[in-house]
């Protein structure tokens, strides 16, 4: 019987430091969001002297942040090549190399805080699904070794073999950079760590309205009505609250995972020798990666639809059979997790982070946040204490998207696209 949890959630300890008294009626700064963005932010922001208040509808990192594959990965979610034909070859660079400070910045607070949540670079490894695909990777990879990643390597059909114990893909890349940690156990630690350092975290208190009063910020939540001089909105894919700016430029899409049974030592050497973080090169293609206890995190789109029990159930039989498809020899392992989780997807897959009417926000990760997220949070500080030139993703255009009003009804649309661009090409 599977549970219908995320395995990082089940397996981490709940975050316990969760504020239980009265909303103060006033802070400095308050952060909206108890993801990797609301946590970092929050946590910088203390360590900076603000008298800091974040407020999570729900339990801290219950949606996206803890609900994620698990890979803290370097590298930008879309080609670099068709990323610098648009804003040159500079900002491009400049784009990618954030996203490797990105990585440093996790691994930082890591050994800052001491939390212990497995934090290794493993590397990724970008798998080709097609032997078409193989020779897309090469060209992909001479920009980037040039650009850079000086460090990649490219490997052949043949050469997979030390890195990966399955015959359906056509060559690959990896990507030494690239780290993996118990995503759930790292949400905890931080969240301690920013309590730590002064900042208090208000579970079910999801914000409701946002009213101005003159150059502060009225904040009604569950748990009461709060005034900041500044406010931060670290929502996510939020479908919830007064944030319909962002959500006309968000498209929340569904994501889907499923983890194994642990399957042993040395099953785990023959499935996944070289323990990378996966991913392949389909548009509706998948990501996989080992735990620490030896599970396979096999996760995937599987299907254009957003998360709810039934389908995520659905969802998981989709990704058993890719499963399958990748690793024969696991077909009759037990999966013990099953979940979903709501990508904040935005047209170019770039996230954006700025301030608009005194409202500062840094969100659309595109499923490729689990590193960003922190960098921005704390970047995100550091421009409301005054410091505009901390936000490496200013002066990004974001304008809303055309017929973007209420849910996202054209999901099962651009599911059929993609499919039908991954069986042509
Ligand atoms: C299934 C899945 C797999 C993924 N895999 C990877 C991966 O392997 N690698 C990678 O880099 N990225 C991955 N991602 C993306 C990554 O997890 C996110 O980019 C990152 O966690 C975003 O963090 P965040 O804090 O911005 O958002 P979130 O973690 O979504 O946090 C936003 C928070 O805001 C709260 N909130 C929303 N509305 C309100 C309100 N009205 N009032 C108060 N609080 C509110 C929510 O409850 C939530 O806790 C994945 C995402 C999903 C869903």
């Amino acid at each position: 019987m599977t549970t219908l949890e995320s395995y990082w959630l089940e397996t981490a300890p709940r975050f316990a430091g969760g504020a239980a008294d009265p909303l103060p009626a006033r802070a400095d700064c308050v952060v909206i969001g108890g993801g990797f963005t609301g946590l970092a932010a929050a946590r910088a922001l203390a360590m900076a002297g603000a008298n800091v208040v974040l407020l999570e509808a729900g339990q801290i990192a219950c949606e996206a942040s803890g609900r994620n594959g698990g890979q803290c990965n370097n590298g930008l979610a879309g080609d670099l090549g068709a990323l610098a034909a648009r804003l040159g070859m500079e900002r491009a660079s400049a784009l990618y190399r954030a996203f490797d400070e990105a990585v440093d910045r996790v691994e930082a607070i890591v050994a800052e805080e001491g939390i212990a949540c497995d934090f290794v670079r493993n590397g990724k490894l970008k798998l080709a699904d097609k032997p078409e695909h193989g020779a897309k990777l090469a060209r992909a990879a001479e920009v980037l070794a040039r650009e850079v990643e000086p460090d990649l390597r490219l490997l052949s059909r043949a050469e997979l073999a030390s890195e990966i114990g399955s015959d359906a893909f056509y060559g690959g890349i990896v990507f030494p950079r690239s780290a993996s940690l118990h995503m759930g156990r790292f949400a905890a630690g931080l969240a301690a760590a920013a309590a730590r350092h002064g900042a208090r975290l208000f579970e079910q208190a999801g914000v409701t309205a946002l009213d101005r009063l003159g150059g502060r910020y009225r904040i009604t939540c569950a748990r009461g009505v709060i005034e900041a001089d500044q406010l931060l909105l670290a929502t996510g894919a939020s479908m919830r609250g007064p944030f319909g700016w962002l959500r006309r430029r968000i498209v929340p899409i569904g994501s889907f995972i499923i983890a194994t049974a642990p399957l042993g030592r040395e099953a785990a050497a023959r499935a996944m020798p070289g323990r990378r973080n996966c991913t392949t090169t389909r548009n509706v293609g998948n990501f996989f990666r080992l735990t620490a206890d030896d599970r396979l995190i096999f996760g995937g789109r599987a299907r254009f639809a957003l998360s709810s029990p039934s389908s995520d159930l659905k969802s998981g039989e989709i990704l058993r059979a890719g499963l399958e498809r990748v690793f024969p020899a696991l077909r009759d392992t037990p999966i013990d997790y099953t979940w979903g989780g709501i990508v904040d997807m935005t047209m170019d897959r770039l996230p954006r982070a700025g301030e608009r009417n005194g409202l500062y926000f840094a969100a659309g990760f595109s499923g490729h946040g689990t590193q960003m997220s922190v960098l921005m949070g704390e970047r995100m500080a550091r421009v409301m204490g005054g410091d505009a030139s901390a936000n490496p993703l200013a002066g990004l255009d974001w304008p809303a998207i055309p017929g973007h009003v209420g849910p996202p009804w054209f999901l099962p649309i651009v599911g059929a696209y993609y499919r039908y661009q991954d069986w042509r090409h």
